[in-house]
């Protein structure tokens, strides 16, 4: 896999980086290796008195400070249809006397080998009739509008728990060919939970939508804040209303089959600035240590 052509810009890379400096790399993501879908925490070792600004992917990061006090941390991620190779987090820090240091590194976007699956659906999933195209697009507007509002602070402590107690699947980025005709990436997490199974916010949040659309059904969507939501599809029961304040653990609804689906289930998927990222990743995220 790797060739001569990627492999010596890189070694150049690494022989300067440790040439220049011998301190410990100062920005440390987790996951290390990152990959087009994978949720990162990005940790930066600066005093608690200093200022970050960042940008990674066309996506400015907003960091907060650490339970200990010499930490910064932003939870971001990759989108699952990101191109993969070398992109450049930058980050510039100010310290409080005005001295400022770029702190920027390259980061190596790595594919992710998600699986091809063909489904059948009723066809007024695949090839919806004028008037059900008018809702998907009031819906795609609504839903455009949500995503635009998030808490100016993380909202969330501690781990991202699953949202019900049922058997997960691996289906985070799988291809979907709906009918033989129409290709989709699979952009959440599939647990195959019975009608009535509880569903659980997975973090502290505020709930951004509660309501019935056409492809999600009874769907709920949780602001975790800066950025960051997880969403609920297919409910047979919404148990929240919009603005409502939610604690980890709490119960928002309960699974069912509503929308576009081949049978019951919970759809859960987890979005950063626009990005999907893959959930199960998200709940193995060791966040205890950071708030
Ligand atoms: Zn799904």
């Amino acid at each position: 896999m790797l060739s001569l052509r990627t492999a010596l810009p890189a070694l150049i890379v690494t022989l300067f980086a440790v040439h220049a400096s011998a301190q410990p790399a100062p920005v440390i993501l987790t996951p290390a290796v990152v990959e087009a879908g994978s949720p990162e925490l990005i940790r930066v070792n600066a005093p608690a008195t200093a200022t970050l600004s960042a940008d990674w992917l066309g996506h400015s990061i907003t960091f907060f400070p650490g339970r200990g006090g010499h930490d910064w941390y932003a939870l971001a991620g990759v989108d699952v249809e990101q191109a993969t190779g070398p992109s450049v987090l930058h980050v510039t820090l100010r310290l409080a006397d005005g001295a400022t240091r770029d702190l920027s590194r390259t980061v190596e976007i790595h594919p992710a080998h998600y699986r091809t699956e063909t489904l059948r659906v009723p066809p007024r999933f695949v090839e919806p009739s004028p008037a059900q195209l008018k809702e998907i697009e009031a819906e795609m507007a609504l839903k455009k509008e949500v995503f635009a509002h998030t808490a100016p602070e993380p909202l969330w402590s501690g781990r991202f728990r699953a949202p019900v107690s049922a058997p997960p699947t691996d289906s985070f980025g799988v291809r979907r060919m709906f009918n033989g005709q129409l290709a989709s990436i699979h952009k959440g997490m599939d647990f195959r939970a019975h009608i009535g199974t509880p569903v659980h916010a997975s973090a502290d949040g505020v709930v951004t939508l509660a309501q019935k659309l056409y492809f999600e059904g009874n769907c709920v969507i949780i602001d975790h804040g800066l950025g960051l939501t997880t969403t609920s599809m297919h409910l047979s029961r919404i148990d929240v209303h919009v603005g409502q304040h939610v604690r980890a653990g709490q119960l928002i609804g309960l699974s069912g089959a509503t929308g576009r689906v081949t049978g019951p289930h919970l759809h859960w998927s987890v979005r950063w600035e626009g990005a999907y990222l893959d959930p199960a990743r998200l709940l193995r995220l060791n966040l205890s240590g950071v708030r």
